[in-house]
């Protein structure tokens, strides 16, 4: 059965971690800080339990922002393109 984005959210890995993480900052990013900041919030998504309903949810919200089911948002449209 699966669960409602209530129940995941409450199980995620990154609940508790700092979200800026996983968003980019309003400010100028540079490509080196941008590429640790995303490898960093992919290791909390890689032991995250509930992985597939975040991934499931951002590509079904078009989310346009930020590192969800452990992809960036480049990765997901690819992954939407096909
Ligand atoms: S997959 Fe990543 S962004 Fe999604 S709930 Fe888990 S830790 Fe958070």
């Amino acid at each position: 059965m699966a669960l409602q984005r209530a129940e995941w959210t409450d199980v995620a890995a990154c609940r508790g971690i700092e979200s800026h993480l996983f968003f980019p900052p309003d400010a100028m990013e540079s490509r080196e800080v941008r590429s640790r900041r995303e490898r960093q919030a992919k290791q909390v998504c890689a032991d995250c339990h509930v992985r597939e309903e975040c991934l499931s949810s951002a590509l079904t919200q078009r989310e346009s922002y930020g590192i969800w089911g452990g992809l960036t948002e480049v990765e997901r449209r690819s992954l939407l393109r096909r």
